[in-house]
């Protein structure tokens, strides 16, 4: 991996210059927490933490190293493990690609997938991964442009649009790459990532859904676990080695590096680490921040998920198809559903919000004992807070926004205005998804969208986000729902109104749809299509809304830059940028904890365990093969000796997120010896802040991948393309 180093502190310190400080960033403290970006590996000491390879087998930005064989699949993460180009991943990951390559007759979501031989690998529709190339600071540049808007609520604006500039031109210089910009701290450090795409994966071995997914919603997210939570994919390009879409003709992808597997695995206390894109914290973000999600983002998006999860059910309760077509919606709702209590759980148990608030009376006593700091940062606090007024006035609007706006046919209404936009000017100037080489994916994209379009699921949908809103104090006033719905009773006519305009709406089908985005928008709006009309109505009345939020995060941009700062100027700990889907490294050991009183977790778990819990039914279902193996003895090398047993899950106090689903587990030499898919109950609290205490991770052991991909699979190829001797 190659990248042009400007490391993100420069810029701070160069900000700070007007004080006489001495910052010591790294080695003064032991950081207590971390996902450091690459830039920072250099800085930790991981000799003394345990590791036994040199820093830059890990790490080398001038040289091939394990972050090479590092793979980004589809928002989770995946590892390469032969240079056949197979990566190792969650089930969890692939679980939407499994479903599409499923039907009842042929249902490989719940049977499980061996591919006999390559040509036998189904593609993963829709599945593009990335790997990180290299990455280049570019904050002179985001900031410079964003010092220049002239009107704040144009700032967030500036900072995309230089962004966008960048990436194209990024693009432009390097053909075949993607390029993103990545905000690492806010309003402050901003990177320029590089990423080459691989567009034509296939499956090739999944485990039945009793495992990939065993415990179902019952052990999700809960500590001792037992799930045989992995999947193995394999990446293909064009026979020149560049990326392409899916062909017959193309050949296995030869990953710059890839891992080795270590058979053996690990005990307790071993040190270990971790790669992957954990996708979002908020640790840097103020108490209001966490004050928001506590009192609205979190209960009315897991009460919303809760409901929708049980009307999903029902709804292909006796139709196996729409059950089949429903189960990803279904897995992702519940996931964040469960996540989300968690959290709030966890808050309340930590009064988070108190300890966050009487930190920060704490910093504004030492803003107000230095006259220089005081005139510097001495509204920072109290800025912030009068935003945060602001934003908890509007309360739940932007959620119920948010959620309106993903619903498939509001979607499908701004694709078609979208699509009409772009179409029009010139190729060269059309947004990325509707370029000519990335048209045909799009609206392969569309298309699949309808596959799953229920009308009476949108319809019940539609129904609950507004009839919910609509009762909402600080919505009262939401001019569309005067327009639109009956002034005497709203709430009543939310569903009619609904029923309504899905019933007359020209959006029905894919083909209708396809005619539809062939019309012009003069013969669009001649249809006077109530749907087409609803979402416009919407939309403009979310313009003001909009405008005001852009305001207030112009604001908030440069606000929590200065909080930054002042927090540098008393705390000496290394400060890790939140996490934010960008390539991160994170260590730990293998190790225990005490989730409440008089409870302690050890953390290893075994086959025997897993056989325990299937007495109990219901989510903890196993397959025949894997009972008679287990009566059997039959562990092969995979036994380990202590235990007299195979290892299944395991647990590790490093720092990780969603997004790290799937990242390998490497243990002291930088062998893979785990896939990490989840965290412990108490640890889903550590998107907020981090715990020794209560801060785990949970990973299926590769013992148990092995075991259970040799003996119950039958893939014995695959463990010799991983080098595994039995
Ligand atoms: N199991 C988690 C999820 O599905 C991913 C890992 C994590 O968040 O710790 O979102």
């Amino acid at each position: 991996m190659k990248f042009q180093l400007t490391n993100y502190y420069s810029y701070i310190l160069k900000s700070l210059s007007i004080f006489i400080i001495s910052l010591v960033f790294y080695g003064s403290t032991p950081p207590d927490e971390g996902m450091y970006p690459l830039s920072e590996i250099a800085g930790i000491d991981l000799k003394k933490a345990g590791l036994k390879i040199e820093v830059n087998e890990l790490y080398n930005p001038n040289g091939v190293s394990l972050i090479d064989a590092l793979v980004n699949t589809g928002g989770c993460t995946g590892s390469f493990v032969s240079d056949e180009g197979l990566i190792l991943t969650n089930h969890h990951c692939a679980f939407d690609y499994i479903r599409k390559a499923s039907t009842i007759e042929n249902n490989h979501l719940e049977n499980g997938f061996l591919a006999e031989d390559r040509s036998k690998e189904i593609p993963a529709e829709g599945l593009v991964c990335k790997i990180t190339e290299s990455y280049e600071d570019v904050s002179d540049i985001i900031l410079k442009a964003a010092s220049e808007a002239t009107d704040i609520s144009e700032r967030t604006k500036v900072i995309r649009d230089k962004s966008r500039e960048l990436i194209k031109q990024a693009e432009k210089d390097n053909p075949g790459i993607k390029a993103e910009v990545s905000e690492m701290f806010i309003g402050k450090t901003y990177i320029l990532f590089k990423y080459r795409t691989l567009k034509d994966v296939r499956l090739v071995y999944a485990p039945p859904r009793m495992i990939g997914e065993y415990g179902g919603e019952t052990d999700n997210w809960v500590w001792p676990r037992h799930t045989g939570d992995f999947t193995f994919l394999r990446a293909y390009v064009a026979p020149d080695g560049s990326t392409a879409e899916y062909s017959e003709n193309n050949v296995p992808f030869k990953p710059k590096k890839f891992l080795k597997v270590n058979p053996n695995g690990v005990e307790e206390n071993d040190f270990i680490f971790l790669l992957g894109y954990p996708g979002r914290t908020f640790r840097h973000q103020p108490s209001y921040y966490t004050e928001f999600h506590e009192k609205y983002q979190l209960p009315y998006i897991a009460d919303l998920y809760r409901w929708l999860i049980d009307k999903l059910n029902e709804a292909g309760s006796n139709n196996p198809e729409l059950a089949l077509k429903l189960s990803s919606r279904i897995k992702s709702y519940a996931n964040v559903e469960k996540n989300y209590r968690g959290k709030i759980l966890g808050i309340r148990r930590l009064s988070l919000v108190e300890k966050r608030r009487s930190e920060e009376a704490e910093l504004q006593k030492f803003i107000d004992s230095d006259p220089e700091l005081k005139k510097e940062f001495g509204n920072v606090l109290p800025d912030i807070e009068n935003i945060y007024k602001e934003i908890l006035g509007v309360g739940r609007y932007p959620l119920f926004y948010g959620q309106l706006a993903r619903t498939s046919y509001f979607r499908l209404v701004d694709f078609l205005n979208e699509y009409q936009k772009e179409m029009a000017k010139p190729e060269d100037e059309r947004a990325g998804m509707f370029s000519p080489s990335n048209l045909s994916s799009t609206l392969e994209n569309v298309k699949e969208s309808f596959s799953t379009l229920d009308k009476n699921i949108e319809i019940l949908t539609l129904s609950k986000i507004i009839g919910d809103a609509v009762k909402f104090d600080e919505m009262k006033d939401f001019e569309p729902f005067n327009k639109f719905l009956s002034e005497k009773n709203p709430t009543a006519a939310v569903e009619d109104f609904i029923k309504n305009m899905i019933g007359k709406t020209a959006i029905t089908g894919y083909e209708d749809y396809q005619s539809l985005l062939e019309n012009t928008p003069e013969e669009i709006e001649k249809l006077n299509d109530p749907l087409i009309q609803f979402v416009a109505a919407m939309k403009e009345a979310d313009k003001p809304k909009q405008k005001e939020a852009d305001v207030r995060n112009g604001k908030l941009n440069i606000l929590l830059a200065k909080l930054l700062d002042v927090k540098r100027l008393r705390q000496t700990k290394t400060f890790i940028p939140d996490a934010n889907s960008t390539l991160r490294f994170t260590f730990g050991y293998i190790k225990g904890y005490s989730p409440a009183d008089a409870t302690y977790y050890s953390p290893i778990t075994t086959l025997s365990g897993l056989i325990e819990k299937s007495y109990l039914g219901g989510d903890f279902q196993i397959p025949m093969k894997l009972k008679e193996a287990y009566e059997k003895k039959d562990y092969g090398r995979f036994r380990n000796k202590k235990l007299d047993d195979v290892p299944v899950a395991i647990l590790y106090n490093s720092d990780t997120s969603g997004g790290n689903s799937g990242s390998p587990i490497l243990n002291a030499y930088g062998e893979l010896i785990g896939v990490n898919y989840d965290r412990a109950y108490e640890a889903t609290i550590n998107d907020y802040a981090w715990s020794e205490d209560y801060s785990r991770s949970i990973g299926v052991d590769i013992r148990f991948i092995l075991w259970f991909t040799q003996k119950i699979g039958g893939a014995d190829y695959l463990l010799k393309e991983l080098n595994v001797e039995l």
